[in-house]
């Protein structure tokens, strides 16, 4: 599970802090400048960490921690709080049309997760009631589009596609119109990735966000792949303003941090967290939740 190492870590710090009764200023600041470390060493961005000292220290001064009768109980207070508000402060839900259908643009590196997310959410939105079509615009990987009917016909959700050797900017705008027709109130379109940010993939991806007015634009991010996370989600976001981040991998052994750090540097809420293969495998993101989980 990921942030195992910072979750292990970050209990240690807090466990000697509880089993210390009285403490000194010196035994808070130790205490974090162990939880610094820890963040620094579950990749956490290095300015991220630096801020969020500084917060937890301007409220602990705030809250007159050496006062209290439990200082070590507020500091841990104080650091779960802050956790919270680095992963957005509270939960963000999924925007919906005025209008429907409500359309949902994925977006992200190839492998990142996009198509299996995009099912997810499919799946997700169905159970609530609604009716989901999904857009296949990857022309561009092998078996992408495949792989989308695939799990439409497990999941069955319609599939809209119309092969590789159209534009997706069309196959967009047709599937758009295909949702119209038959009454989809979700429309979710899987789009193509690289394996690295190129101009060629933006530009498309900017028509394609032109073409269907995406009321969310999702950056799917593998929470595997450590600081990169972080430039690819500020560069998806100075073309395409993004609205959210969908945070795959969890299930796998990563340190986590970075995923922690984008939606400090990009400012979008994660609303989305997956954490397995299978369809099921998508929850929407609390980050009070995901804090306490971290701090056992
Ligand atoms: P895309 O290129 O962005 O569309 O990526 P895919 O959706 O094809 O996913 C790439 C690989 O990651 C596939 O083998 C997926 O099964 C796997 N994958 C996606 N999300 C998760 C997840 O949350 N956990 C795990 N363990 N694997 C995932």
């Amino acid at each position: 599970m990921a942030f195992e190492g910072l979750s292990n870590r970050l209990q240690g710090v807090f466990d000697r802090l509880r089993g210390k009764g009285k403490l000194t200023e010196e035994d808070v600041s130790e205490a974090l400048r162990e939880v610094r470390l820890a963040l620094l060493e579950a990749d956490v961005n290095f300015k991220v960490v630096k801020e969020f000292i500084a917060k937890v220290k301007e409220r602990a001064i705030g809250q007159d921690v050496m006062k209290s009768f439990t200082p070590g109980m507020v500091v841990i207070d104080i650091v779960n709080k802050e956790l919270t508000e680095l992963m957005g402060g509270t939960h963000t839900k999924l925007a919906k049309a005025n209008k429907p259908p409500t359309v949902i643009m994925m977006v992200g590196l190839q492998g990142a997760g996009k198509t299996t997310s995009s099912g997810k959410l499919a799946k997700m939105l169905q159970k609530q009631n609604h009716r989901p079509l999904l857009v296949a615009c990857d022309v561009y990987r092998p078996a992408a589009i495949k792989q989308l009917q695939v799990l439409g016909e497990q999941l069955k959700v319609p599939v809209f596609s119309m092969g590789d050797q159209v534009s997706p900017v069309e196959i967009a705008k047709n599937g758009l119109q295909h949702a119209k027709d038959n009454n989809n109130d979700y429309v979710i379109v899987d789009t193509a990735g690289r394996l690295h940010i190129d101009e060629t993939l933006m530009e498309e991806l900017q028509q394609v966000r032109a073409a269907v007015g995406p009321h969310e634009t999702l950056l799917v991010v593998d929470a595997m792949t450590g600081q990169d996370a972080v430039n690819v989600a500020e560069s998806f976001h100075k073309q395409l303003e993004l609205t959210g981040v969908v945070l795959t991998k969890l299930d796998g052994d990563t340190r986590g941090g970075a995923a922690l750090s984008v939606k400090a540097v990009t400012g979008c809420p994660i609303k989305f967290a997956a954490m397995g293969e299978k369809m099921d495998a998508l929850e929407p993101f609390y980050p009070e939740r995901m804090a306490s989980r971290i701090l056992g």
